[in-house]
């Protein structure tokens, strides 16, 4: 194997895997192969881009972002649009075109070990993470398609410009354009991609 082809961005595979055990808390194979997904993904973009990312699972793929993009889930680089598919798009944030790149189930056949991790056809126990490891590897992103896309206005759009003012319910800032109190007094819970909820997201145990 060529030195470019062992690359994960700026990093060797060695140094990668380092990063993703001590960002992720493990070598999770779907960062590893995220990482695979995003250096395909910047190969067919433009130099000196300015780029923003969508995920579109919370699962493993926004932290390879993180690790070898600029973009974060706190600077808002980065997006979750969670529909459980294993993709993630790099766009331009002033034209909003980009690479989308996706595990494809026509092409993972190809590796086994792979497919099984990808469909959980075993279980954690079954898996030889040493096999999974090479077999990552060795395909990068070869199960992977490559899309052109231009992401919509929507997602580009930068959210809460508006003002922050006190709830009168819970005391605490919220954007005034939620409404007439803040969306947790609102009742409105949402963990990204699931059903809104009405229940409280937590329990106060102690004011300390
Ligand atoms: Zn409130």
């Amino acid at each position: 194997m060529s030195e470019t082809v062992e690359r994960v961005r700026s990093y060797t595979f060695e140094e990668f895997v380092d990063r993703v055990k001590s960002f992720h808390g493990y070598e999770a194979i779907g960062v590893i192969i995220g990482g695979f997904m995003i250096d395909l993904a910047y190969s067919r973009l433009p130099e000196n881009g300015l780029i923003d990312a969508v995920c579109e699972t919370s699962k493993c793929l926004p932290d390879a972002v993180q690790l070898l993009t600029p973009c974060t889930l706190g600077n808002g680089w980065v997006r979750v649009i969670n529909v459980g598919r294993f993709a993630v798009t790099l766009y331009d944030k002033r034209t909003g075109e980009g690479i989308r790149v996706f595990v494809d189930p026509a092409k993972i056949g190809a590796w086994p070990e792979l497919e099984a991790w990808f469909f959980k056809l075993k279980t954690k126990k079954e898996q030889d993470p040493e096999d999974l490891l090479k077999e990552a590897r060795r395909a990068r992103a070869d199960m992977c398609g490559l899309q052109a896309v231009k992401v919509a206005d929507w997602v580009r759009k930068p959210r809460h410009h508006g003002r922050f003012v006190v709830c009168p319910v819970c005391k605490e800032s919220y954007p005034a354009d939620d409404g007439e109190t803040c969306l947790a007094c609102q009742g409105k819970l949402a963990i990204e991609g699931h059903d809104r909820s009405s229940e409280p997201y937590f329990v106060l145990l102690e004011n300390l």
